[in-house]
């Protein structure tokens, strides 16, 4: 009897996987190191012999795959920190693990944190919500009516690279400049952060580092470091104006904050509400901003939510 649904979150150093009964109950999680050599070729393999050592496979019913890259209709557009370029990994993993019976979805890694925080996190009974990741660089998830929004590329809710300013040059990975991402992801924070002090001879204690984390920024500007707290300040308004747009375009019940600057809490919400709330007409203002709850654990849950 298939009894089971997996939640598997493929990430660049680690995999994931999440049991679920079919009530949608977390049973057990596994994990496994993600083997990148030779494009990736051995991720599917790995996963499928750790399941069938764990598992009776006839027994999985469904499974939610999330990758670190963009997907549109269950096709792998590229995952490049996964050395994968455009792949089918339904069929693929179907024939790797020797069940063509089971049920197999795919979607990004932020969309899937976003789903993950309304089926068992903070987001948890809304069905229409926007999530931001803020870490090394910038994801974004949408979810309307409760359902993951792909877009025809896989580029869906990807706010990072949505141009904002050219006044400091900054080159994004993504091949453009000017990008949110240059300044409002984790790395973003620092180099707007090397500019400000490029620019202006405010004394700072930023001034006594050679080099520094956004998380140093962070904690500076809630001790009221002036400088720093005008770097974070213009950071998040960045991102505010960005979020502003999203609310015409999509009009979501909530934003759900995530990535390693999400750990500064509260502070960061307030930093990027008190740009926003002006930014929007007042029968709006109701948006509710909300620190993510899941951590690494959301593109699991997502996963199995996917396939739920
Ligand atoms: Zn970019």
């Amino acid at each position: 009897m298939r009894k089971y649904n997996l939640g598997i979150d493929i990430g660049g150093t680690s995999i994931k996987i999440g049991l679920f009964d079919l009530d949608g109950n977390l049973r057990d999680v596994y994990s496994l190191k993600t083997n990148i050599l030779e494009n990736g070729k051995y991720i599917l393999t790995d996963i499928a012999n750790l399941l069938k050592k764990k598992l009776n496979v006839s027994e999985i019913r469904a499974i939610g795959f999330g990758v670190p890259g963009p997907v549109a209709k269950n096709i792998i557009i590229n995952c490049v920190n996964l050395g994968w370029q455009r792949k089918d990994i339904v069929t693929e993993f179907k024939e790797v693990i020797g069940d063509n019976e089971i049920l197999i979805r795919v979607a990004n890694d932020a969309n899937l944190a976003a789903a993950g925080e309304i089926y068992k996190g903070v987001a948890s009974g809304y069905v229409n919500a926007f999530m931001v990741t803020l870490g090394t660089g910038i994801g974004g998830g949408v979810i309307i009516d409760g359902r993951v929004v792909d877009g025809i590329n896989g580029v869906a809710g990807e706010i990072g690279h949505t141009h904002i300013d050219d006044l400091f040059d900054l080159k994004c990975n993504c091949g453009k400049s000017g990008c949110l991402e240059t300044v409002a992801s984790a790395t973003g924070i620092v180099r707007l952060a090397k500019e400000y002090l490029k620019q202006s001879d405010k004394p700072s204690i930023l001034r006594n580092f050679p080099d520094f984390s956004a998380k140093k920024v962070i904690d500076l500007a809630k001790a009221n470091d002036e400088l720093a707290q005008e770097i974070i300040s213009k950071s998040m308004e960045y991102l505010a104006r960005v979020l502003a747009k999203v609310s015409y375009i999509i009009n979501p019940d909530i934003f759900i904050i995530g990535g390693g600057i999400s750990n500064a809490g509260n502070f960061i919400i307030e930093q990027i509400t008190k740009h926003y709330y002006p930014l929007v007409m007042p029968f709006i203002k109701h948006t509710n901003f909300e620190i993510a709850t899941l951590g690494n654990e959301a593109g699991m849950f997502g996963a199995c939510y996917l396939i739920k």
